[in-house]
This record gives C-alpha cells, sequence and structure tokens, in this order.
C-alpha cells in the first residue's frame, strides 16, 4: 500500500490550510501539498488506487490530463449566468468563447443543431429536460427501473416519479425467445396506446444492446408523442460510430460528460428543433441551475475536441470489442449474461444461474479485495431487493482508456471467475489481487 497516510483523527483541527491566494509552494511541492497536505495526500491515495485496481464501472472512464487541467483552471472563479453573448454579468468574453466552442463541438461530434452544455450533470439535464416539456401530473412512458433505468425516469423518490405520472414498458421476458432480455418493443406499443404519454423515453444505464431509435420514433408518431432519448451511458459509443445516433430520430437527447465521452463530470441537452431549444435553455438556466460551471464547461470542449478525433472512433470500437470478449469468455465459463451477451460497453451478470446462493452485494465486495471494481445490479426478472441484488454490471470504458485490449479481458474474467468461484475464500482473491496488480503494471501510470 502506499507510503502516504493520513490521520483521520478527530482530535486535529479539520483545517490545516497553510497557504493563501498567490502564495507560492515550496519547490518541488504541488500548491496543494503545501496548503493541505490531508486532502492532498487523500487525492494522492486515490490516484494509487486507480493505478491498482481494474475500474469496471461501467459508468466510469479516465479524463486525460488535459480534461482535468481545464477543470482545475481559473474559470472556477467567474460568474457567467446567462449564455453567450448574453450574460448577466460583465468580464465574460473568454467565457463566451469557451461556451461557443463547447457548444460547437457538441454539435459535430452528434450531428445536431442545437447543444445546451450547461447542465452541471445528467440528472440535472433530465431535470431541465423534465421542466421544459412537462406540467406536473403528466404521463411519460418509460423502462421499469429494475429492467435497467435510470431513477431520473419515473423512480418513485425521484422527482420524475413523485411530480410526474410515469407508465412502464419492459424486456423481453420469454427465455426461449431469440431476443430475451432485450428491449419488448411490442411493450412499449402497448403502454404508449394505452396511456398516450405526452413524452417516450428511452436511453438506459444497464441495458446491453442496441437501442432500435428509429423503431421508438414510429411508436412515437404513432401515439403522439414526444421522443427523448437519454444516452448517458453511450453517448461515447455513438459519437465514436459504435452505436447508431439518435438522431435525426429523437426530439431530445440527454447525456453525461463522463462516462463514454471522458470529459469531465458533466450533463448535457441536444436537439435539433429551435423551439425546444429555446425552451431547454430557460429550463437550464434560470429554470433549475444558477451559474454556469464555467471551469467544467472548458473541460467539456477539451473531451468533445477530443472525441472528435479519429482516435477515439478507434477507442468506441475496442470498447466494444473488449466488452464482447469479456462477455463471450464468462459465457464460457457457464455464466449468464442478461440477453445472452452484448451489443455495447456492458454486460450485466446474473449470478442466480450459477449460484442460486451468491447475492450481487457480496459479489461486488469479493470483487473488490481482489482489486475489481465492479458494482451489484439488479438484473431482469430481479428477484432481490435493490440493496441486494442477483447481478453485477461490467464495463469496459475505463479498461479500454488505459490500453486494455481484447485478450486482457480474457484474462480478466478468468480473475472475475476465480473470485465468484472462491466463495469469498481470503486465499483465493488474495492470489487474484496479487494478479490484478502485475496486471496494472503492464499499463502506464494514469496521469494527474
Ligand atoms: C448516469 C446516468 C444519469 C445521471 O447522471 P449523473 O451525472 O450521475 O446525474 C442519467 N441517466 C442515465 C441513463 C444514466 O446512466
Amino acid at each position: 500500500m502506499p507510503s502516504l497516510s493520513v490521520s483521520l483523527d478527530p482530535a486535529k483541527p479539520l483545517l490545516s490550510v497553510k497557504a493563501g491566494v498567490g502564495e507560492p509552494a515550496p519547490a518541488g511541492v504541488s500548491a496543494l501539498q503545501a496548503s493541505d497536505p490531508e486532502i492532498a495526500a487523500l487525492v494522492a491515495q486515490e490516484k494509487d488506487r486507480q493505478h491498482r485496481t481494474l475500474e469496471m464501472i461501467a459508468s466510469e472512464n479516465h479524463a486525460s490530463h488535459a480534461v482535468m487541467e481545464a477543470q482545475g483552471s481559473c474559470l472556477t472563479n467567474k460568474y457567467a449566468e446567462g449564455y453567450p453573448g448574453k450574460r448577466y454579468y460583465s468580464g465574460c468574453a473568454f467565457h463566451d468563447e469557451v461556451e461557443t466552442l463547447a457548444i460547437e463541438r457538441a454539435k459535430r461530434l452528434f450531428g445536431c443543431g442545437y447543444a445546451n452544455v450547461q447542465p452541471h450533470s445528467g440528472a440535472s439535464a433530465n431535470l431541465a429536460v423534465q421542466l421544459a416539456l412537462f406540467d406536473p401530473g403528466d404521463t411519460f412512458a418509460a423502462i421499469e427501473l429494475s429492467d435497467g433505468g435510470h431513477l431520473t425516469h419515473g423512480s418513485p423518490v425521484n422527482l420524475s416519479g413523485k411530480w410526474l405520472n410515469p407508465v412502464t414498458y419492459n424486456l423481453v421476458t420469454d427465455e426461449s425467445r431469440e431476443d430475451w432480455g432485450h428491449l419488448d418493443y411490442d411493450s412499449v406499443d402497448r403502454v404508449c396506446a394505452e396511456h398516450k404519454p405526452k413524452v417516450l423515453m428511452t436511453g438506459y444505464s444497464a441495458y446491453p444492446r442496441t437501442i432500435d431509435f428509429a423503431r421508438f420514433r414510429e411508436i412515437a408518431d404513432r401515439h403522439g408523442a414526444i421522443l427523448w432519448a437519454d444516452v448517458a451511458h453511450i453517448a461515447g459509443l455513438i459519437a465514436g460510430g459504435a452505436h447508431p445516433s439518435p438522431f435525426p430520430h429523437c426530439h431530445v437527447v440527454t447525456t453525461t460528460t463522463h462516462k463514454t465521452l471522458r470529459g469531465p463530470r458533466g450533463g448535457m441537452i441536444l436537439t435539433d428543433d429551435a423551439d425546444l431549444a429555446k425552451r431547454f435553455n430557460s429550463a437550464v438556466f434560470p429554470g433549475t441551475q444558477g451559474g454556469p460551471l464555467m471551469h467544467v464547461i472548458a473541460a467539456k470542449a477539451v473531451a468533445f475536441g477530443e472525441d472528435l478525433q479519429p482516435s477515439f472512433r478507434a477507442y468506441a470500437e475496442q470498447v466494444v470489442a473488449n466488452a464482447k470478449r469479456l462477455a463471450g469468455e464468462l459465457m464460457d465459463r457457464g455464466y449468464k449474461l442478461a440477453s445472452n451477451g452484448t451489443d455495447n460497453h456492458l454486460i450485466l451478470v446474473d449470478l442466480r444461474a450459477t449460484d442460486p446462493e451468491l447475492t450481487g452485494k457480496d459479489a461486488a465486495s469479493w470483487l473488490e479485495r481482489a482489486g475489481i471494481i465492479a458494482n451489484m445490479n439488479t438484473v431482469p426478472n430481479e428477484t432481490r431487493s435493490p440493496f441486494k441484488t442477483s447481478g453485477i454490471r461490467l464495463g469496459t470504458p475505463a479498461l479500454t482508456t488505459r490500453g486494455l485490449r481484447a485478450d486482457d479481458l480474457a484474462e480478466v474474467a478468468g480473475f472475475i471467475d476465480r473470485v465468484l468461484t472462491s466463495r469469498g475464500d481470503a486465499a483465493v482473491i488474495d492470489a487474484v489481487r496479487a494478479d490484478v496488480e502485475s496486471l496494472c503494471d503492464r499499463f502506464p501510470r494514469l496521469s494527474a
């Protein structure tokens, strides 16, 4: 383990800040180390953790040093309420240019006419769209949460489920069908016919298959619904040409910028419709947010610039190739995957088929001890609570950024199998941990 250690002794003063604005750090010491050694040490430990573990949480990635540098810049100091050319504060000339670059790059990346790059997160982007499109109590259709949806798509604990009226469609549940575990487009059509939702939502957090946006649009048109795709997970695959585009089919598209897009943590709203674009702009500011995070918007622009490079297309393709190899290797070892495989960056392992006693919670905690970071996840036809679950979700975006290729994923599948069949045995887990660390050491240290 790293030599840096941090005392969380409650008797120690909480604040150990030494330097003020403009006070130079001593040579060889970063400003953060000089000013706040406790936080500096924790950041260093986290950096080390990221290097020594295999990051397989499907929604995570490693942003570039350039993205982090922009995010750590002086742009954090500025209030820029409003939009480029229409600010409420003076001194925004450079911020206007930064935000305009982010918008133009986003539009190019997704081939659409309008982009709002101010949402602080994916959830904030969704909230703004909901404010723009709905009156309280309005009906919208989305997938059942346990089938791979997101909390902001109508969960009873989220504003979308408390103030709106969600109706849900499902995945194909008949295991004898070829398309078991894929979206059940007939159920989408049925729920729209029955409830006439104002909006039909697609886009998921744990769906391993390609989304047929054209088919969604047909259904939306048949029932007079606005079509909204939340592509938070697959945005980078879309940008890199490894998943079909939601345009021109969807009226509105929301996304995060930190998952497969590999940017800073944040959100974004895209559309091709000028009237909707105006409504989304006012719904973000002043509807649901105050001043934009201009340092994050600068980092979004940097990430979009990276995503526009040919190398990003190769990345997106490799993410999918890696996930397919991981899926194949696990299925060869007898594991059951939701939908029997994957088309994208993630897989869902249904643990009940191989070990009826094993919960997703235990599996994720054993894997963590072995240095493999994944999350428990509900699976189709879930029988356990969301706090235990019967599945784990595994993704390849972060490992692919580190440079792992399909053969490395085959090795990782072997590690996962050894952990899951160990019943939590400490000796096995320690041995896998050593193998994980030597695999990590074969790849360059992560920057920043
Ligand atoms: C991750 C995710 C979000 C939320 O993004 P945050 O930045 O965590 O708020 C929204 N929708 C979907 C489908 C997601 O997967």
